[in-house]
């Protein structure tokens, strides 16, 4: 990636290297099985803890005791969040969606307290909190999706990662809003949470495009490395690595071809329009199969 030229964001706060209280994390095969589980984690709605935990707590405590390692990546991750930031300001424009509020990002260590969402342990991996409006991230992730799961750690694939999580925001943004409207059809959870995964996806793609045709950021390999670790975070591969065969009926983010051509989809046009992005909710026109748990539609992924 090529970001001299990238805006750099204001709203990353680098926690890494500070305690905070409460929550006991687990350790040893739990944490395994988490990263293996919920690779892109919780996004949402399904993080462990009470509501309002994170407000009790009042964020981070005793954060003097440890700094952050001054190794440069707040300064990457703020110009990745600057250019999602340039992106969805002018895409909310032209499209109508009205005034972008841009989300803010935390970078952390071991375990990470929100405001709304509750506690979360690394091994999640990196999540949308929609109650604080805010991406958690945690950058050892990547050396895991890296040796654990055959994804890439390369630059444009944690941005890549990082435009998923933003569009979980774009997701639940007034103006254009996939979650209430998809919840008037109240689909089963699991096809649900797919079609919310796979149009996220597709945003990564949208910004990646835009991104590309303002800033020219993109190097040799970097779109490769980013499908390199669409495909290794599909619901059957990390099924098949961790049972040895995958499940449809389990699936929540979408098999290894489907958010491979979400996002190649979303860079390919660049179309973040109503009607583009509603087509991933509209039962319809994007029927979910369950027994290979995919979405059928020619123009969303090609067949
Ligand atoms: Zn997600």
């Amino acid at each position: 990636m090529q970001l001299d030229d990238a805006p750099q964001s204001d709203n990353v706060e680098d926690r890494r290297g500070m305690k905070r209280a409460g929550l006991a994390v687990g350790g040893g095969a739990g944490i395994l099985l988490a990263i293996l589980g919920l690779v892109f984690g919780l996004d949402t709605n399904k993080l462990a803890g009470p509501q309002g935990d994170g407000d009790d707590k009042g964020g981070q405590k005793g954060g003097k005791k440890g700094q952050p390692p001054a190794d440069g990546y707040k300064e990457f991750a703020s110009k990745v969040l600057g250019l999602t930031e340039e992106v969805w300001v002018e895409q909310f424009k032209t499209n109508g969606y009205g005034a972008y509020k841009k989300p803010k990002m935390v970078l952390f260590s071991e375990a990470v307290d929100t405001k709304g969402c509750g506690s979360a342990p690394s091994s999640v991996g990196p999540f949308y909190c929609p109650a604080d409006d805010t991406v958690y991230l945690d950058p050892t992730f990547f050396t895991e999706l890296e040796e654990k799961l055959g994804g890439s750690k390369g630059d444009f694939s944690q941005a890549y990662v990082i435009g998923h999580e933003v569009g979980h925001h774009v997701q639940n943004l007034p103006g254009y809003s996939a979650r209430t409207d998809a919840k008037r059809k109240k689909p089963q959870e699991n096809e649900y949470s797919i079609r919310l995964e796979l149009q996220a996806d597709y945003l990564a793609g949208v910004w990646a495009h835009h991104a590309e045709k303002k800033r020219k950021i993109l190097e040799k390999g970097d779109i490769e490395e980013a499908l390199k670790t669409a495909r290794a975070i599909g619901d059957n591969r990390i099924q098949e690595k961790m049972r040895g065969k995958s499940h449809p009926e389990s699936f929540n983010h979408g098999t290894d071809r489907q958010r491979y051509a979400s996002f190649m989809n979303g860079f390919d046009t660049g179309d973040a329009s109503k009607r583009k992005l509603m087509l991933y909710f509209d039962e319809d026109a994007t029927p979910f199969d369950r027994t290979t748990g995919e979405l059928r539609n020619r123009e969303l992924f090609g067949k």
